[in-house]
């Protein structure tokens, strides 16, 4: 993948005065909510301009990067909204700091059509050519990146099911091994062996979002849906799809307008929670003992 052209830069006042000119300062700030990973913020220039800023520790700068190449990934596809990054950076300031700085989302009035638009610009995305991203029809990506804090394997497979298995699920189930018992252990090995029992290769590889819940979609200044947060990578598009559908779900007409232009080959209900056992497990490992019971469901529906 050709690089991308997210400048770097070692403090905030140098970023600023790249972008804006010398001279330019912050005249306000304001926190934003709603973020589980970072701390995001408005910031209100001397001029006018606002921009939208997360910060995390200095050491997670690997956040932001991944963060920018996701979006920047999502762009290439010229299928879906996504806010301009405007570059990322550290500072020493404040005891040392990580930052992104995107265009700020201002939203607005929804176009006509918002849900059956966002479902065919995914499709589109899903459609696009992914040798960008990764050689020869393969599954992954160009470097691992998050899924929410916690690393995500991209190595490239040629095979969607085996890249699932040993960069989806396997790594997660590793990290969460001391939530299961005995027989839960044997059902999890189970599952993972007879993982082609339950998953199809796609009909073509896509770019998918990775991380596709409701608060990962936005209003932009068009009125359409852009795409926030990625956790991009290349795979099957109905686990794009599937994530949807993890955490209370989009309206139906997002699901109809998807089926007529998207990838959801037949089967695509029997699989949704194999997907979805993915992020959950990431749940897991993130915030503990309240998503076992999903997990262990999924485990045992499928083993
Ligand atoms: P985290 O990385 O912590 O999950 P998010 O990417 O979810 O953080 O961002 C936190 C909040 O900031 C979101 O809920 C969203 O409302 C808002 N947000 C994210 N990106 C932008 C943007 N470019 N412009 C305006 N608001 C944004």
């Amino acid at each position: 993948m050709a690089a991308t052209t997210v400048q770097h830069f070692i403090s905030l006042e140098d970023a600023l005065y790249s972008l804006y000119g010398d001279g330019i300062r912050i005249a306000g700030v304001d926190r934003i909510t709603g973020g589980d990973i970072n701390q995001a913020y408005g910031l209100r220039l001397t001029d006018g301009t606002y921009i939208f800023m997360k910060t995390n520790e200095k050491q997670n700068i690997s956040f932001f990067t991944c963060e920018a190449a996701g979006l920047d990934a999502i762009a290439r596809t010229k299928a879906i909204g996504t806010p301009r990054i405007l570059c990322s950076g550290t500072d020493e300031d404040r005891g040392g700091y990580s930052f992104l700085l995107l265009e700020f989302i201002r939203g607005g009035r929804q176009i006509a059509g918002y849900w059956e638009t966002l479902a065919q610009q995914l499709a589109a995305m899903h459609r696009a050519p992914t040798e960008d991203f990764v050689s020869g029809g393969g599954y992954g990506f160009s470097h691992d990146n998050y899924i929410g804090a916690r690393q995500q394997v991209n190595a490239r497979h040629d095979s969607w099911i085996a890249f699932f298995r040993d960069c989806r699920l396997e790594p997660q189930f590793r990290h969460a091994e001391h939530f299961f018992g005995t027989s839960d252990r044997k059902k999890i090995i189970k599952l993972l062996d007879h993982l082609d029992k339950y998953l199809v290769e796609p009909e073509r590889p896509s770019l998918l979002h990775g991380d596709l819940w409701s608060g990962n979609v936005m209003t932009g200044s068009d009125g359409s849906a852009w795409l926030i947060d990625p956790a991009v990578y290349v795979g099957h598009a109905e686990a794009d799809i599937a994530m949807t559908e993890l955490f209370g779900g989009f309206p139906r007409k997002f699901y109809a307008a998807y089926r007529e232009a998207g990838f959801l080959p037949p089967g695509y209900c029997d699989r949704r929670e194999l997907y979805n056992l993915y992020q959950l497990l990431n749940h897991l490992n993130m915030f503990g003992y309240m998503y076992l019971p999903s997990v262990n469901h999924i485990v045992r529906r499928y083993s």
